[in-house]
């Protein structure tokens, strides 16, 4: 892996994270986390921390595809549970949200 690639990975989580953000989240969302790369192959593409705030998405994953934005938004999900003091998972709350975001062209699901 060159460390450019790595670099335009982090930029472009960083550019999705801020544009959902904003579209999605009033920009409620702390400004500033950190965010990774999981090199090896896990069951998930995403993975969100929670202390300190971050997430970290699959290197398998292509910048800026669909599944790329999708998984961002999944994260983000987790992000807002966190700092809201709502469970961690899948269950009523992150279903309200993912309804919302498929009309918007989203699957947080997949
Ligand atoms: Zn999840």
């Amino acid at each position: 892996m060159k460390s450019k690639d790595t670099k335009i990975f982090i930029a472009n989580l960083i550019k999705e994270y801020r544009f959902f953000n904003e579209t999605f989240f009033d920009n409620e969302l702390p400004e500033r986390i950190d965010f990774g790369i999981v090199r090896i192959r896990h069951r998930a593409d995403g993975i969100t921390h929670e202390s300190p705030l971050k997430i970290s998405l699959s290197w398998n994953m292509v910048p800026g595809s669909q599944l790329f934005k999708e998984t961002v938004l999944h994260e983000m999900v987790h992000i807002d549970q966190i700092i809201n003091n709502i469970e961690i998972g899948h269950g009523d709350f992150f279903q309200q949200c993912a309804v919302i975001y498929l009309e918007a062209g989203y699957n947080i699901n997949s």
